[in-house]
């Protein structure tokens, strides 16, 4: 069987060229080839001896998933939709924004966590992404980008993991991947551009903070563990008091850092003014303690089964205006890609019936790039609208 070299990291990689009988120095050549230039074709590879290209040939393959359907939205945003085989499908958003672009990747097919206001969450949870298919999507995207903006330089500066998926419940997978995207000799993101965006997963917390301290946005959406509840089931688990704890222990192996705190704004639910102050009282700093966390403020983008509704404008900036006054660094996330379904929580409608996602998607209104035949790109005819 070829081995997909995107499944790889570098350590992977040193394992396999010597297994060939290659030097370490050959597996960091390859692994720049791959990610920092986008090579697919082993023949790209010129500073390979031909011998070793020959060998790569028949024992090795670089190929990411298959694009369903690629959306631009009126904004700039670009969704991408990967078949990750059986019926699955995952999102992988890119944001274009004033000097910077980042890009929003999934760690699992669904998700098993079950958040009230999150689409993905009401699908139900399908499988875990392999590293490689993790770090495909920022592979993908980056190289894509490079071609048709037609640039030689990196174009996105910072990776979120909030597409679909809780990544901490894909944690091996999570920290390899994690590791390519912050390795020299790939993609170089330095930790504080990449973000792993978790429900409050404690044990994994501690762990990610030893293993990998990237920036931590965590998922709050409630000042208390009654509504939490019923928000975020996880919370039953792992309560409020438990995961404050988490955040803080986490920020000794980031120092510096600040936690993101997340805060979905659900009209009538979570989002009046005695709320926003039970919230500033409950992350106070303690004597002795500095800032140590922000806001980030979520307009909720409403799907039919979540029975939940939109906060209007008004109450989410008079909420934010309350964290503020508390000092605390508070900021509303512009709503990005409504258009075309990539805005947060409203990625992948179906994972499970990709002929569903199809039909859904090809009814949006869709610009498709061209050309579509870039690294590891197989286009489905049909699909679009076409
Ligand atoms: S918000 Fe995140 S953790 Fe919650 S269901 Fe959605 S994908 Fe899963």
């Amino acid at each position: 069987m070829t081995a997909n070299l995107l499944d790889y990291d570098l350590e992977g990689l040193v394992v396999f060229c010597e297994r060939l009988g290659e030097k370490r120095f050959r597996a960091t050549q390859l692994f720049r080839w791959i990610h920092q230039k986008g090579a697919t074709q082993f023949d790209e590879m010129t500073d390979l001896a031909k011998s070793l290209r020959e060998k790569l040939k028949t024992s090795a393959c670089i190929r990411s998933p298959t694009i369903i359907a690629q959306h631009i939205s009126s904004d700039g945003t670009i969704k991408w939709l990967f078949d990750v085989g059986a019926g699955d499908a995952v999102e992988a958003v890119f944001i274009p924004e004033e000097g910077r672009g980042t890009l929003c990747i999934s760690s699992q097919a669904g998700c098993a966590v079950g958040c009230r206001f999150c689409s993905t969450g009401h699908q139900g949870f399908s499988r875990n992404l392999t590293s490689g298919e993790i770090v495909t999507q920022l592979w993908f995207a980056e190289h894509f980008l490079r071609k048709h903006l037609k640039v030689e330089e990196r174009v996105i500066s910072n990776v979120v993991m909030m597409g679909m998926g809780e990544p901490l419940q894909n944690y091996a997978a999570l920290v390899q991947s994690l590791k390519v995207m912050l390795d020299d000799h790939a993609y170089g993101l330095s930790r504080r551009r990449v973000t792993v965006s978790t429900s409050g997963i404690v044990p994994m917390m501690d762990r990610l903070g030893m293993d990998c301290p990237v920036a931590l946005a965590v998922s709050l959406h409630a000042p208390t563990d009654a509504l939490r509840d019923d928000l975020v089931p996880l919370n039953r688990k792992y309560p409020i008091a438990e995961l404050l704890d988490a955040c803080k222990r986490y920020l000794a192996y980031a120092p510096r850092d600040f936690i993101t705190f997340e805060y979905c704004m659900l009209d009538g639910v979570n989002d009046s003014p005695a709320q926003a102050m039970e919230l500033a009282a409950l992350v106070r700093p303690k004597a002795g303690e500095g800032a140590w966390c922000k806001f980030n403020l979520i307009p909720f983008n409403p799907f039919p089964a979540s029975g939940l509704l939109r906060s209007p404008q008004a109450k989410v900036v008079a909420f934010a205006k309350i964290l503020s006054d508390a000092g605390f660094v508070t900021t509303i996330r512009k709503t990005r890609g409504d258009d075309i379904d990539a805005a947060c929580g409203q990625l992948a409608g179906d994972v499970k019936d990709r002929t569903d996602v199809v039909r859904r998607i090809s009814k949006q209104r869709t610009i498709m790039l061209k050309p579509v035949n870039e690294p590891g790109m197989q286009r489905k005819e049909g699909v679009n609208g076409k």
